[in-house]
């Protein structure tokens, strides 16, 4: 058994969530004679039952409990201790889980565990404590239905059994809206099906007022700050909102928020937006999903931005708040070399043609595709290091060299999405420090990122103009409606209030 194996060190009592070291024998002891058994009378139960507030900080790291199966059909009471020379489990089969929640159901109990270190989808049930056929029942229930290699060690197992201990219900969560589950029916036999978990969505329709900056103003209105990210990049064109917010600024926005059992998910779409700047005026913006699938319908989405609902933010005539591409792929710190046809090159000397922008940035640093696209090349390429090249809509090709490494499982042939993570910042190649050369051709010819990228993005189809103004007249009406919320006048003169925002804080 690999206690006896002592890593350097271990920690009395283990961090958060487990870190996989092998558990000492003694500290194994120490955590039952801890063990303070909750719950109330568990009738002939094979349930797993055994928690304690101390173990409760020992989540996914605590030791073996096996024994707590038939533990469990012995009369439970405040302090039990099993006998010192149980047998521990030995970890190359499995790391044993200790749930990290009980209940009673109205008949029988619900266990949960945190899939932990496990090395794998079976191991973890085993270590949960299930019983060798009961475990491959549910691998058989739910093959097909999730992805066993997708598990992590946040995960929650699920165990619900019925008032003998027979397992009546399996429960896979991976996120709160991601849940399978593997339930007996009535011919004896585990089920799976991926769990509906229903989404609430409301419309939230608010205004508010600048004073110190708008992830404030935000806050101050019920809203999230992450929102702030949503402002800045629809009116990115139109507004600097880290140099150009000034106290007194108000907006109104309509956004959609996801509740689950009435809690708080996420952000939906953000469905209207309207900021009134002391420097740039009004703006407004509109999201709009055209009604088929644009990818077949004709250009529509050719510089449309990736959404959940493949929309996008219009302005008040129908003109695609961006042209389609990021107009930076990553969060840099400068640019070290732009554009240019007649460079001295800074490694070989001579004048040679710097065909793109270089972006210096620490090594690790994401690189995002810069527009939907696919991936035509992912590997070494001489001079450029390692390089990713897309193809998009319109004749273009980007390319992005010198990465220290690819995002994980990026191929080619591979379809990506506008701001989907394609590698990382390095020096690799001919590169005098870490930074990324962004090119881009367009029909086989280089064009200059800075110039090609930022023109104004495509006015909606003729076909979809009524329907788009009829959309926007109804948010229009619902804008207006907005009251905004007074705010007490700031204590400071507000000339120069802060920037609402670094750029840094709310790009994701
Ligand atoms: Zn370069």
């Amino acid at each position: 058994m690999a206690t006896d194996e002592t890593p350097p060190s271990v920690p009395t009592l283990r961090p958060l969530p487990s870190l996989g070291v092998p558990l000492l024998r003694e500290e194994i002891e120490r955590a039952r004679r801890r063990r303070v058994v909750i719950g109330g009378l568990v009738i002939g139960g094979l349930a797993v039952i055994g928690v304690t507030v101390a173990l409760a900080t020992m989540v996914g790291g605590g030791p073996a409990d096996d024994d707590d199966v038939e533990h469990a059909t012995v009369p439970t009471h405040v302090g039990y201790t099993p006998p010192a020379d149980a047998a521990v489990p030995p970890p190359d089969t499995f790391v044993p889980s200790v749930p990290v929640a009980t209940e009673e159901l109205p008949v029988g109990t619900r266990t949960v565990h945190h899939f932990g270190q496990s090395a794998g989808f079976r191991p973890a049930l085993i270590s949960a404590g299930l019983a060798g056929a009961d475990a491959d029942a549910i691998i058989t229930a739910l093959t097909g239905v999730m992805d066993f290699r997708r598990c992590r060690p946040d995960h929650e197992l699920v165990f619900e059994r019925d008032a003998v201990g027979v397992l009546q219900r399996f429960e896979y969560r991976a996120t709160i809206t991601q849940i399978y589950e593997a339930r007996r029916g009535p011919d004896g036999a585990l089920h799976g099906a991926q769990v509906e978990v229903p989404i609430e969505r409301i419309d939230l329709a608010r205004g508010g007022t600048v004073v110190t900056s708008l992830g404030d103003a935000l806050e101050q209105i019920g809203l999230g700050r992450t929102l702030v990210g949503t402002f800045v990049e629809v009116f990115e064109g139109r507004m600097n909102f880290n140099t150009e917010t000034r106290a007194g600024d108000s907006f109104r926005l309509i956004v959609v928020e996801e509740r689950i059992d009435g809690a708080f998910l996420r952000y939906g779409t953000v469905q209207a937006l309207e900021y009134h700047s002391a420097r740039r005026g009004v703006l407004q913006a509109f999201h709009f999903a055209p009604p088929q699938d644009p990818r077949t319908s004709g250009g529509v989405r050719e510089g449309a931005r990736p959404s959940p609902d493949e929309g996008d933010f219009y302005d008040e005539t129908g003109r695609a708040v961006h042209g389609g591409w990021l107009r930076t792929p990553l969060r840099y710190d400068h640019i070290s070399s732009p554009f240019d046809p007649r460079r001295m090159h800074p490694v070989l000397h001579r004048v040679m043609p710097h065909n793109g922008i270089d972006y210096s940035a620490a090594t690790g640093t994401p690189v995002w595709a810069a527009a939907d696209g696919t991936v035509t090349w992912a590997g070494d390429r001489g001079p450029n290091g390692n390089l990713v090249s897309l193809s998009h809509e319109g004749g273009y090709e980007s390319h992005y060299a010198h990465l220290s490494r690819f995002a994980a499982g990026l191929a080619r042939g591979q379809h990506v999405e506008q701001r989907q993570v394609i590698g990382y910042v390095g020096t690799t190649g001919r590169s005098t420090g870490p930074h990324l050369h962004f090119g881009l051709e367009r029909h086989g010819r280089f064009v200059d990122p800075a110039r090609e990228l930022n023109g104004p993005g495509r006015m909606l189809p003729a076909s979809l103009t009524g329907r788009f103004r009829q959309e926007i007249a109804r948010l229009r009406g619902l804008l207006q409606d907005i009251e905004i919320a007074p705010v007490a006048a700031p204590a400071t003169p507000p000339a120069e209030a802060e920037p609402a925002t670094s750029h840094d804080d709310v790009m994701d």
